[in-house]
């Protein structure tokens, strides 16, 4: 298994030299917060490059990791795959995954989207943006009227957002980001202002504040911008028409960007075909689908985001890593609590 992973690694993986290699019986066990029909095409490009299997087993990351702790060192799980870095941080806090030696992942995953410890990975990019309103709300005065996200406290968006509960950990890492740009005390006044603006008391998912503000609930919405992508390439891209996204930036602070992203579990059976599926999942093929299927940006700097996000225009991330989601997760619970998001 060590040549699976240092061929992948060197980016030679050509298929008559992994057809070589003898792995067809064994498998990889993956517990994955994305789901078994969005995750197959990469599965199946996996086997066919291996002849590794990949078995799914599909929850939520807060389960999973629950499941990996009950399960302690007779765990089945190889790879843990979920979102947001708060929840892989969570997981490595926990001991459930392992720090990794692998040079390809250190020189195509960006330092700001993995573990300084090398336990996890990002594998693809979500910005946490605005879905505004384009009758209610100007395109071109949008950058100055709103402007980041401390813009949303501000007293001319009262009654105007909508976002969903502060228990959802989208919410947690994005008010962490915030903590970590101002402060501790700005944060929880920007919290308080943010709810103080709210158009109707937190409920539903993304999905749900887009179509209020298309409905007309609300003007602005602070939503994923993968669910936005989603919906302009569904059925339902008609009802949304009047709505655009922005990505909110400041002198201070810029577009708080997430990852999706993997580990290799503390007690996995096959640590090293478990490495090597990360690898794959990061190589520029696999990138390019993996974005696609999930409408978000590559982590790979050379690959280029597809569909619908290809059309957007291009922001500046903000540059706290996002291990600090996780470090601070606790701090922005707290904040939330205190300053009354439901
Ligand atoms: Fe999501």
């Amino acid at each position: 298994m060590r040549f699976l992973t240092l061929a992948l690694t060197l980016g030679i993986a050509s298929s008559s030299i992994l057809a070589a290699t003898p792995t067809a019986a064994e498998s990889v066990n993956l517990y994955s917060s994305r789901k078994e029909a969005l995750m197959r095409p990469l599965l199946d490009a996996f086997t066919e490059k291996t002849g590794a299997e990949v078995r799914i087993v599909a929850a939520s990351g807060g389960q999973l990791i629950q499941r990996m702790i009950a399960e302690g060192e007779y765990s089945p799980a190889d790879v843990l795959l979920t979102v947001d870095a708060g929840n892989l941080w969570r997981a490595a806090d926990a001991g459930m995954l392992q720090s990794v030696d692998s040079k390809y992942l250190l020189s195509v995953v960006p330092s700001d989207y993995r573990d300084p410890g090398n336990q996890w990975f990002g594998l693809s990019l979500r910005a946490r943006a605005v879905v505004y309103a384009t009758d209610r709300v100007s395109s071109d005065s949008i950058a100055t009227d709103l402007g980041g996200y401390i813009g949303l406290a501000a007293p001319v968006w009262e009654g105007r957002v909508a976002v969903r509960s502060s228990g959802n950990i989208y919410n947690q890492s994005l008010i962490a980001a915030v903590i970590a740009n101002f402060g501790a005390e700005r944060a929880e006044q920007w919290v308080r202002g943010v709810v103080g603006n709210l158009a109707r008391p937190p409920s539903g998912g993304d999905r749900d504040q887009i179509r209020a503000v298309a409905a007309g609930e609300a003007d602005v919405a602070i939503v994923n911008s993968y669910y936005y992508a989603l919906m302009l390439g569904s059925e339902e891209s008609n009802s949304i028409g009047n709505t655009a996204i922005y990505f909110p930036t400041d002198d201070q602070m810029g577009t708080h960007v997430n990852v999706s992203g993997a580990g290799v579990a503390r007690y996995a059976p096959h640590p090293e075909l478990a490495l090597a599926f990360i690898e794959f999942l990061a190589s520029p093929e696999a990138q390019s689908l993996y974005a696609e299927i999930n409408n978000e940006f590559p982590v790979h700097p050379d690959v280029q985001p597809s569909g619908e996000v290809a059309k957007w225009e291009s922001f500046t991330p903000d540059d706290v890593p996002v291990v600090e989601f996780g470090k601070l997760n606790a701090d922005a619970v707290r904040t939330a609590d205190r300053a009354g998001w439901k």
